[in-house]
């Protein structure tokens, strides 16, 4: 989950700014976490607050805490979390996909982590294709961490993404769904050798920049790891009440013990 969290990090200056290089500064004084990671610490601290899982009212609660981000909410989502009786409204955007990554590194059997997925994506995300890609996602990590990289994109391509887009730099359009941003997300991480590299493809690429970096480093993570001295600059961006989540977390179930 640390890895989707750097994503957003690294991604959040180039949102509305793409860039087509490769060789950008991954940190500068611009750069921010986003929605992006709000909702990832949101769903960790769903998992690991009690047994009840509360997926919706853990969302609502850290994004009222943090109602104006960098770059902001998407418009549906930021009516959902400003209302007192939120109801899913049959999103596929990739918001379900960026923001589950906790829940593949949480659970011991691939079958929780697809039923927790599908359940982290409901409350907004009930739309197949939403609920497609935080499944997508959470099982290329749990799938990542315990099998490989090549085991995992086998069963990507086999179960959920049967084509990928193969990365050119500053040729992706902006493209919020689930559908749109997956085929994406899956070229990155079969064309690079390592943490660094995916995420400078999945900036230089273009597009929708913080998510696409959510979700390729989320993946990423659990590929290889993330180098120790880019962890360390990325906790600087991190707030003091996501940092007690985001530790507890990786040290709980992450792989920083
Ligand atoms: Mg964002």
């Amino acid at each position: 989950m640390l890895g989707a969290i750097i994503g957003d990090i690294v991604g959040s200056r180039f949102e509305f700014n793409n860039t087509d290089r490769l060789d950008f500064e991954l940190f500068t004084p611009e750069c921010s976490f986003t929605d992006d990671t709000i909702c990832t610490v949101a769903i960790a601290n769903a998992l690991t607050s009690g047994t009840d899982r509360n997926y919706k009212g853990w969302l609502q609660a850290w994004c009222n805490a943090y109602p104006n981000p960098m770059g902001g909410y998407g418009g549906s989502f930021a009516r959902w979390i400003a209302s007192d009786d939120p109801q899913p409204y049959n999103s596929f955007g990739n918001g379900s996909a960026m923001r589950v990554s906790a829940i593949g590194w949480y659970f011991d059997t691939l079958e929780e982590v697809q039923i927790e997925a599908g359940n982290s994506a409901l409350p907004t995300h009930n739309h197949l294709e939403g609920v497609k890609g935080a499944i997508a996602t959470a099982t290329a990590i749990f799938l990542a961490r315990t099998q490989g990289k090549e085991a995992m994109l086998k069963a990507i391509k086999e179960h959920y993404y049967p084509t990928w887009v193969e990365p050119q730099l500053g040729k992706n359009r902006f493209d919020e769904t689930c559908q749109g941003t997956m085929p994406v997300v899956f070229g990155i991480i079969d064309k690079a050798n390592g943490f660094e590299e995916a995420i400078r493809y999945a900036i230089a690429v273009g597009g929708d920049s913080d998510t696409i970096g959510a979700i390729v480093g989320s993946i990423a993570e659990a590929i290889w790891g993330i180098p120790p001295v880019i962890v360390n600059t990325a906790y600087k961006y991190i707030p003091a009440p996501m940092m007690s989540i985001v530790s507890k977390f990786m040290h709980n179930y992450g792989y920083i013990r």
